[in-house]
């Protein structure tokens, strides 16, 4: 079946929201990524449980994104818990303690349960484990060694002692990299896990880019058993001339890693940063992911991001053309 979703924020007035979920369902989509941030598991509990039931109402279903929690996901907003608990941030090789929480942290985790608790309160159907990472740092070259990274908190070094019967090493290492992917996996792990306890569903977005920080062997997500959907967001950058091949290359990924584990393979459109006269790309994005058998698309984000700073340039092209391409994708035979 063709899902079709766009992600959702900047507003939590349930009235006000009705009246965008009209146009979203009537754009062709049957699902709505809303992003679930601290504040709004702090402060809006009560407007997100009238939100979800609205999408329902409307139609959709409701994935909820932890979007910037502890800021170890996507998402354009800040972190409370990182300010509030220190013990939880992740630290640099220099001693540094970053404004981002570890993923071993015990108390990182214990608050994603508290999360996982509100987003099934509100009426979440999926959860969506967006962009899982450490603190991103250039990855090294000659002019960059492999000197700063993280994380190397406590909990980290101990762990990785348990592990490797070695000291934590200084230097960013083959073994450090293996460890801290094969940390951010199992953190996904738990979270799927979670998720699938707690009655719902698991979707996990990678990064498409290879970094230190990020899960670079997908197939070790692909493969969690508690996992439903898997994807990914090549976003293109303004006036790139190779989208079609750079979209594809990912699509193509994507679709063979979920064949190979029965997943649902999910691809992200860029709605955002899009400068005037190019929404074309969106259509070659959607057309190249169709070809490579994507049959789940999500544009992130609602009428082009246009409330926010990383709105597209024109945001109402941006808008029409996404709703006349999934207008069209629901006329193909499936
Ligand atoms: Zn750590």
């Amino acid at each position: 079946m063709l899902k079709l979703g766009v992600s959702y924020y900047g507003n939590r007035i349930p009235w006000r929201v009705r009246e965008d979920l009209k146009v979203i369902r009537e754009a062709g989509c049957n699902y709505i990524v809303l992003t679930f941030s601290e504040e709004d598991v702090e402060f809006y509990q009560g407007a997100f449980q009238e939100i979800v039931k609205a999408c329902h109402e409307e139609g959709l279903e409701v994935w909820m994104d932890p979007w910037a929690v502890g800021q170890a996901f996507g998402g354009e907003t800040y972190s409370s818990l990182v300010a509030k608990n220190l013990a939880v941030r992740q630290v640099n090789t220099h001693g540094e303690s970053l404004a981002i929480a570890c993923p071993n942290h015990p108390a990182f985790r214990d608050y994603l349960l508290k999360w996982i608790q509100a987003a099934k309160k509100a009426g979440a159907d999926v959860l969506f484990w967006d962009e899982p990472h450490f603190m991103i740092y250039p990855e090294p070259d000659a002019q960059y060694p492999a000197k700063l990274w993280a994380c190397c908190c406590g909990v980290c070094q101990a762990l990785f002692e348990r592990k490797t019967g070695q000291e934590m090493p200084q230097l960013l290492t083959p073994e450090v990299r293996l460890f801290k992917e094969d940390c951010l996996v199992a953190t996904t792990r738990f979270l799927c896990e979670a998720t699938v306890e707690n009655g719902m569903k698991a979707s996990v977005c990678l990064l498409p880019f290879e970094n230190s920080s990020t899960v670079n062997d997908w197939s070790k997500i692909a493969s969690l058993p508690a996992l439903w959907s898997i994807g990914t967001d090549p976003y293109w950058r303004p006036h790139q001339s190779d989208v079609e091949q750079f979209v594809g290359r990912f699509a193509r990924r994507i679709k063979e890693l979920a064949d190979r584990y029965r997943k649902e393979p999910h691809l992200w459109i860029l709605n955002f940063k899009i400068p005037k006269g190019e929404e074309r790309t969106i259509r070659t994005a959607i057309e190249t992911g169709y070809q490579a058998g994507i049959r789940n698309f999500a544009a992130w984000s609602y009428y082009g991001a246009s409330y926010i700073s990383i709105r597209a340039e024109d945001p109402q092209a941006v808008w029409k053309t996404l709703t006349e391409c999934y207008q069209e994708l629901l006329k193909r035979p499936s």
